[in-house]
């Protein structure tokens, strides 16, 4: 240890590849996609560098054909968690030893990996288990997850150089220490990097895991499980498990080496964990890390000046990519009246040529949403749109969950700007608008920070300077991330750090030095080089 000040190689976003038509790229991920939609993958726990298989099993389907089965994950009980977490904390006694440069060696290895050998199979796996376009799961499961991988290691490097002031007498050394014990990390379906980087950027700081991954996106995280373990992440330092969420919450958060949670996912669940940590507090060792990124009811707000094309697309882009299943989906959109007749005509003719349909097919823009669930949330929501006197459908509006679980991409137009759906986190292909005043801009901005309980992103459109001051110190408080002239999706990592606040989550900012300090505990080494023998200071005289 401590043979040299090494520097890491200086971190650079992937480039996204085009997919296009004669591209090998596209040639290479219909391939893998082809054998793993026709192959049964059976996607076993990992607990200590093994493969568990318990034989009680879920079953893997493609949202955007449900009836077709692709394989099989198996589920742990309360065994298997206390496994994990005993492994974990086993690992630990090396783990958290173990000099940085060689953390870092086994991250970027998992990040070059991914950029090569393993990158048309975790896109596959992407476009199967969680249905995202090509380009969707290039952006997330290849890019984005390289990118957290290689820039977390240069911010750990960074972190680590921050050191405090020393004299002649006395030199003052900061040490990084991980936390003592277990960092417990559960994760959303909608992301495969948010699935990878949770535990990475925990286990990159030293610490040891134990891994919920979400149902919904088994497929692709036993791609991100395989990288680890070749990437060289020894047994114990990763757990991933899958089982009944309540027990297994129940399970990790009761026991006293539990010192912090990565969570992604959704407002309420995160609100429930966070009681039961309170709940706890007497039984642990430490006061655990709580770090959590959840719900977004995320808005586009047009000025006047805006240009009536640049909002247009900006809500189409931002609402329903992905089906609107990103936190950072546009779902309200605020229009002035002046403008609303040239933002209604290109937002419909740009809604009518988008085409829905299996990610297989790569003239599709949208394709399925999650599951059945989800669905029917958001049929009953549409149902109810269509009933209300407040609101009105103006584009889209169907749903069919025959073979998958398709909804097209729907505007509904309010007169209510509390209407239910401005509210709601919906988590699908729906946006609904209120049109405003052009007077009203001052008024509106009030109402855009007053109605919902999130603040995760939010963008403004307009060509007038002063309006999109103003907006910036009026929404001050309503988005972790706030774009001006642009959709409110699509952060990348290294340039737009990503949360949000209020219930949106405790904005720690994945993808940046803020993140990776929550998982680490400093310690302050004093050593003073003459030690006095006397306790009498001069002034006693
Ligand atoms: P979810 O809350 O249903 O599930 C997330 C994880 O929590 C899963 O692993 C799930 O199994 C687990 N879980 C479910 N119930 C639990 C319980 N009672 N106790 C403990 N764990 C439990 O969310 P989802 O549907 O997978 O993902 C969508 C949600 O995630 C949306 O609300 C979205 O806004 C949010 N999200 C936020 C961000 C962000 O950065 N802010 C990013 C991605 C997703």
């Amino acid at each position: 240890m401590g043979k040299g000040f090494f520097n890491v190689p200086v971190a650079v976003n992937e480039p996204i590849k085009s997919y296009a038509p004669g591209t090998p790229e596209r040639e290479e991920v219909l391939t893998a996609y082809k054998k793993m939609f026709n192959e049964q993958t059976e996607v076993p726990l990992y607990i200590n560098g093994k493969d568990v298989k318990t034989g009680d099993t879920g079953t893997i389907q493609p949202p955007h054909d449900h009836k077709h089965k692709v394989g099989t994950y198996h589920k742990g009980g309360k065994k298997e968690v206390q496994q994990a977490i005993s492994a974990a904390l086993e690992a630990r006694k090396k783990w958290s030893q173990m000099a940085w440069e060689q953390r870092a060696g086994i991250f970027l290895k998992a990040a070059e990996l991914i950029a090569g050998p393993y990158r048309a199979r975790i896109n596959a796996s992407t476009m199967i288990n969680q249905s995202k376009t090509i380009f969707q799961a290039e952006i997330d499961a290849a890019c984005e997850l390289i990118d957290f991988l290689r820039f977390n290691v240069q911010y750990m490097t960074e972190i680590y150089a921050e050191q405090p002031q020393s004299t002649s007498g006395a030199w003052n050394r900061l040490e990084y220490r991980p936390l003592e014990g277990f960092v417990y990390c559960v994760t959303p379906f909608n992301f495969t990097a948010i699935a990878g980087n949770l535990p990475a950027s925990a286990a990159l700081m030293g610490n040891v895991t134990v891994w919920k991954p979400s149902d919904h996106q088994m497929l692709s995280a036993h791609i991100v499980m395989e990288i680890f373990k070749e990437a060289g992440v020894p047994p114990g330092v990763i757990n991933m498990v899958n089982a009944d969420p309540v027990m297994m919450t129940e399970e990790v958060l009761s026991h006293p080496d539990f010192a912090g949670i990565h969570f992604t996912g959704s407002t309420g669940v995160f609100k429930s964990i966070w009681t039961q940590i309170g709940a706890n507090i007497n039984t642990y060792k430490t006061y655990p890390r709580i770090v959590g990124e959840t719900g977004g009811k995320d808005f586009i707000v047009a000025h006047a000046s805006a240009i009536p094309e640049q909002v247009a697309t900006g809500i189409t882009r931002g609402a329903f990519e992905f089906q609107g299943q990103k936190c950072s989906a546009a779902s309200r959109a605020y229009i002035p009246r002046s403008l609303w007749p040239a933002v209604e005509k290109h937002l419909k003719d740009e809604i009518s040529t988008i085409k829905m349909g299996s990610p297989e097919d790569m003239s599709n823009f949208m394709t399925a949403v999650i599951h059945e669930g989800s669905f029917d949330k958001l049929a009953s929501y549409i149902d109810q749109a269509k009933k209300d006197s407040s609101a009105q459908i103006i584009t889209g509006g169907n749903y069919d969950k025959s073979k998958g679980y398709f909804v097209e991409p729907t505007v509904i137009l309010t007169t209510d700007p509390k209407y239910p759906t401005m509210e709601t986190e919906l988590f699908g292909p729906v946006i609904t608008i209120y049109v405003y005043e052009d007077a009203d801009y001052a008024s509106m901005l009030k109402l855009v920070d007053e109605t919902s309980i999130y603040a995760l992103t939010g963008a403004i459109f307009s060509q007038d300077r002063y309006a999109l001051e103003q907006a910036t110190v009026a929404l001050e408080n309503c988005a972790g991330n706030f774009y001006l002239n642009d959709k409110c999706t699509g952060a990348v990592v290294g340039q737009q750090p990503f949360g949000g606040a209020r219930a949106s989550g405790t904005n720690d900012k994945a993808g940046s030095k803020l993140n990776l300090l929550r998982w680490v505990s400093p310690r302050m080494i004093k050593e003073t080089f003459v030690t006095p023998t006397d306790y009498r200071y001069p002034f006693l005289g």
